[in-house]
């Protein structure tokens, strides 16, 4: 089996570029963040605190995360049960992800799911710990970041396109505050793996970036 770890800060555009790639070369694009995020809108939900440790733990045991995919291949993620794909980018559900994700029983419940999906088929997989915990034995790893203003940027312009009314400061605000918390957090943080190949796409164009990534994998391929 194959395997591409993508890693990197919030809208360095991961998704984008994971799901090109993996339609391109046919493995399962697995956006791990979407987990995260399910198991964030059923705290919000249910009103608990993301600060609140021991009620998150207590919470994890009635959570059950799967994936699915529709019938163009696109990753659904259900929630006990509920398709709950459309629910989850808010910024809302983006801050309490990063709360909760930083809770050890959050992350156990999704480790194992994780890595049997990447036992069982060639996968893509994006998120922040794929490269130095989720598949430490990726055949490739890929960093992929850029500056904060573009990475702001990027989320402003996405969110006008679809309607949602926003502010460029604000964005640029809570993402900076969601690397930290990703960053600063002792389980699992986000960082570069030792051997991950980093990307800066501050200046490179989606098209760029995708042939970069695909450049490194034949040149690994070619290596094993
Ligand atoms: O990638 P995305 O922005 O959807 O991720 C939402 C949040 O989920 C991140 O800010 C991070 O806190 C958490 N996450 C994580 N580990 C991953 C993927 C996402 O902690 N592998």
């Amino acid at each position: 089996m194959y395997s591409i770890a993508i890693d990197g800060p919030a809208g360095a555009g991961k998704s984008t570029i994971a799901r090109a790639i993996a339609k391109r070369i046919g493995f399962i694009y697995v956006d791990t963040g979407a987990m995260y995020r399910a198991i964030a809108l059923y705290f919000l939900r249910k009103g608990v605190d993301g600060h609140d440790r021991e009620a998150v733990a207590a919470g994890c045991p009635d959570i059950r995360v799967t994936l699915d995919y529709d019938s163009e291949g696109k990753q659904q993620v259900i929630l006990n049960g509920e398709n709950v794909s459309g629910s989850i980018r808010t910024p809302e559900v983006s801050n309490m992800a990063s709360l909760t994700s930083a809770i050890p029983e959050v992350r156990a419940s999704l480790l194992q799911l994780q890595r049997d999906l990447a036992a069982t088929s060639n996968v893509l997989m994006d998120g922040r710990d794929i490269g130095t915990h989720v598949l430490p034995q990726a055949t490739l790893k890929i960093f992929l970041t850029a500056s904060a203003d573009v990475r702001a940027k990027r989320r402003y312009d996405e969110l006008v396109a679809a309607g949602t009314p926003c502010s460029y400061e604000q964005i640029r605000k809570e993402i900076i505050q969601r690397d930290k918390q990703d960053t600063e957090r002792e389980i699992a943080p986000l960082r570069q793996a030792e051997d991950a190949v980093l990307v800066d796409s501050s200046d490179m164009t989606i098209d760029q970036v995708i042939e970069a990534v695909i450049r490194e994998f034949d040149r690994v391929k070619g290596q094993q």
